[in-house]
């Protein structure tokens, strides 16, 4: 066993560190691969990680390494580097980490099967014996073999349209060794862009700086008005990089990822492979794409968060659109911020990032207006489009009918006689939010969630949105037997019947969660939107992001006034953000938009600045009330989070982790524990613990010694996960 080489791999487990085995044969080159190891009485996937000569464990009780897979071109260092920061930065076990940024196929002991084009070709022997084998009468043999002789190789998808005879006589060839399969080369890339708009001035200036600094690391806030044209500035420095030979990744929220966006990237640069990495692709299509990236054999990677973490040996340039969306943090396992992975990994490559929005997050806005960034405005649509006129209701003071203004049906009504489509936005999907006892005060409640059940009343459901739980609507007060219960707010579904009664001969159509779980449920809407089989949209915060509907000219907000006044104090960014962002939709075409908000408070601060489309002053100003609060960016904070069948045992472990920070005489801020906002969830009870400092590098060692320390505890009763960089609170 002397000089046998340990192998030191990472595997999926939630323990710290990297395993030891013994590994006879297995050379550095071997580093990244995929290998199958014993562990316990499991045989586990893992990643080979580093060969080391030694190990601090008795080299006799090593166990041996099983395989190494060849499914997976070995990780490169530069993608082991990236998890290790990660599992560093975000203190979570590295094993894990490097298994969070690779498809589930690649994560299982068994090989991945990669079904990659091939083809078939004639081989020596079948050259010389074929010709007197067939019969001339075997139709579809002679068939086959007239294509073999005349082609090099046949793909695979050719040969699959002579049928089923055709493949048995191949296989039959095969068995002799006549003919023999082979991979198919990948056709190289040509890059051709289809035609482009000219740029405007801004967007050329954009470009430009972009283009300018290809080589070497830069963060670009690209900090554009809805419509400007960002993607457009993002499509054609994507071009540039492209043209040097290299791949680019880009990254958009989950819910931007449509067809549409995939298409026109598609439409752009025809002669390019562009893959996309999403979570509405199936384990196969995650996997040969991932494969691809990797290889090289792909030019651009359009992805959600996931797909930070992909291979890509030529990478040259990376996008973040929407930079300020919260769908970029993952919220459980490894809680990592994609768009803070993305800015360390080009750091790491030397090589710009983009990232752009129309309401950049205050953190980066911050980075850009302290230099630390690179500011690049864009502040007029690229069409010539004007921006909305955005007016306040004030609730207070008007008759509501089912919810609605007057001057909002009236606003309704004159965009249906002229045949322009209308938004009516209200974040809240359901029919109404609570079920509700007029006698006695009961109102329907989550068993498992400290929270109510929804109204779902086309399927007759209470349905609780955080844990999912379902369960017929009753007939009566379950307290008091009172029958006459009622739902009682707005949702989606209500406010749809509502304006059905109201506008008889509109086209109304309904776009929330649940009108969209199925797989081409976007790809209709969108027809229906673009081809004006639509009159008014009703729909949720989904709807207010990127897309593109030139016929519509009227967006109504409803019920946006809860995150003024929230205890989470990043409320009211993501308020201002959603509120641009759904004002964005209209009148981006021809039309000129107008944009009506129905709220208690016209005069808060918040709307007042949606009003002037000023986000440069909400921005600021809610900039200065954090830097006079220490809240962030201008301090760092880790949520240690605890849930545990009662509250007072996750308090209690809170009250110790506290207590051992206390103990590590640590510089860092150590708040009391409270129970989270959402106090129950799924059953469990959940309270948190806030941990910050000004300083990242000090926090960031302290929280290395507490999470020891912590581990150390050995808590079986409590689950608990630290949260570095929380974005809910
Ligand atoms: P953003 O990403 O900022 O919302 P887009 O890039 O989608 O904006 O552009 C909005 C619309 O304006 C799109 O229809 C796009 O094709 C068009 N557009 C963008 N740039 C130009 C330009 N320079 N000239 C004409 N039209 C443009
Ligand atoms: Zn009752
Ligand atoms: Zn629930």
């Amino acid at each position: 066993m002397k000089n046998t080489p340990i192998a030191r791999i990472a595997l999926d487990v939630p323990l710290p560190g990297l395993f030891d085995y013994l590994a006879p044969g297995i050379t550095a080159a071997d580093i990244g691969c995929r290998v199958v190891v014993p562990f316990g009485r499991r045989t586990l996937a893992g990643v080979l990680v580093e060969l080391a000569s030694t190990s601090e464990h008795d080299l006799a009780a090593l166990k041996q390494l099983s395989a190494v897979l060849p499914d997976m071109p070995a990780l490169p260092p530069d993608i082991l580097a990236l998890c290790r920061f990660c599992a560093r930065y975000y203190q979570h076990p590295l094993g894990p980490s490097i298994f969070t940024g690779l498809p589930v196929l690649l994560r299982r002991v068994s090989e991945f099967v990669e079904a990659r084009p091939a083809g078939w070709q004639l081989t020596e022997a079948g050259r010389e014996a074929l010709p007197f084998q067939v019969s001339r009468r075997a139709k579809v043999q002679m068939a086959l073999l007239a294509l073999l002789q005349t082609q090099q190789c046949v793909a695979e998808s050719e040969l699959a349209t002579l049928g089923t005879a055709a493949r048995k006589a191949l296989l039959g060839w095969a068995q002799q060794q006549w003919v023999e399969r082979r991979l198919l080369d990948v056709a190289a890339p040509v890059l051709c862009e289809s035609v482009k708009p000219a740029l405007n001035a801004q967007q050329q200036a954009a470009l430009t700086a972009i283009v300018g600094q290809l080589q070497g690391f830069n963060v670009w806030l690209l900090h554009g008005i809805t419509g400007s044209g960002k993607t457009e500035v993002y499509l054609q420095s994507i071009a540039a990089a492209l043209q040097q030979g290299r791949q680019v990744l880009v990254l958009v929220p989950e819910i931007n990822l449509t067809p549409q966006l995939i298409q026109r990237f598609r439409q752009r640069f025809p002669g390019l492979p562009i893959v996309s990495l999403h979570s509405g692709l199936n384990d196969t299509e995650r996997a040969t794409h991932w494969l691809a990236s990797q290889r090289g054999d792909v030019s651009i990677v359009l992805g959600t968060r996931l797909a930070v973490f992909t291979p890509m040996p030529r990478l040259g340039l990376i996008v973040v659109d929407e930079e300020h969306d919260g769908s970029f943090k993952q919220q459980d396992g490894l809680r990592y911020s994609a768009r803070d992975v993305a800015i360390y990994r080009a750091r790491q490559q030397q090589i710009p990032i983009i990232l752009g929005s129309a309401t950049p997050s205050l953190e980066t806005y911050h980075h850009a207006t302290s230099s630390r960034y690179r500011l690049l405005k864009l502040d007029q649509r690229a069409n010539d489009a004007a921006l909305p006129q955005v007016r306040c209701i004030d609730t207070r003071r008007a008759a509501l009918v089912d919810g609605l203004a007057p001057q909002l049906l009236s606003a309704l009504e004159q965009r249906l006689q002229r045949g322009e489509q209308s938004l009516v936005f209200i974040n809240r999907r359901g029919y109404a939010p609570v079920l509700f006892c007029g006698d006695c005060g009961w109102a329907a409640a989550c068993q498992r969630c400290s929270a109510r059940m929804v109204v779902h009343l086309r399927e007759r459901r209470l349905r609780c949105h955080h844990c999912g739980a379902d369960e017929a609507i009753p007939i009566a007060c379950p307290d008091c037997g009172n029958l006459d219960i009622k739902p009682l707010g707005q949702g989606t579904q209500r406010l749809e019947t509502a304006l059905a009664e109201r506008f008889p001969d509109a086209r109304i159509l309904r776009i929330d969660r649940d009108s969209t779980r199925r797989k081409d449920a976007w790809d209709e809407i969108y027809r229906k939107v673009h081809n004006g089989e639509a009159d008014i949209l009703v729909g949720t915060q989904m709807l207010a992001k990127g897309h593109d509907f030139p016929d519509l000219s009227l967006v109504c907000v409803l019920n946006a006034d809860s995150g003024l006044y929230s205890s989470d104090y990043r409320a009211s960014e993501r308020l201002f953000s959603m509120l641009v962002q759904v004002a964005g939709r209209a009148g981006r075409g021809q039309l000129a938009g107008e944009v009506l908000i129905q709220t208690q408070f016209p005069e808060h601060p918040l709307y007042q600045s949606v009003m002037r489309h000023d986000f440069d002053g909400y921005a600021q100003a809610l900039l200065q009330e954090r830097r006079d609060a220490g809240f962030p960016p201008f301090i760092y904070q880790a949520l240690l989070r605890a849930e545990a069948p009662m509250l007072a045992q996750a308090e209690q472990f809170l009250r110790r982790a506290a207590q051992l920070a206390f103990d590590l005489a640590a510089p860092v801020s150590i708040f009391d524990p409270v129970a989270a906002s959402l106090q129950r969830l799924a059953g469990k009870e959940r309270a948190q613990l806030l941990v910050q400092h000004h300083h990242r590098g000090v926090l960031q060692a302290f929280l290395g010694h507490w999470l020891d320390a912590l581990r150390a505890l050995n808590e079986r009763n409590v689950r608990w996960s630290l949260d570095v960089d929380p974005t809910e609170v």
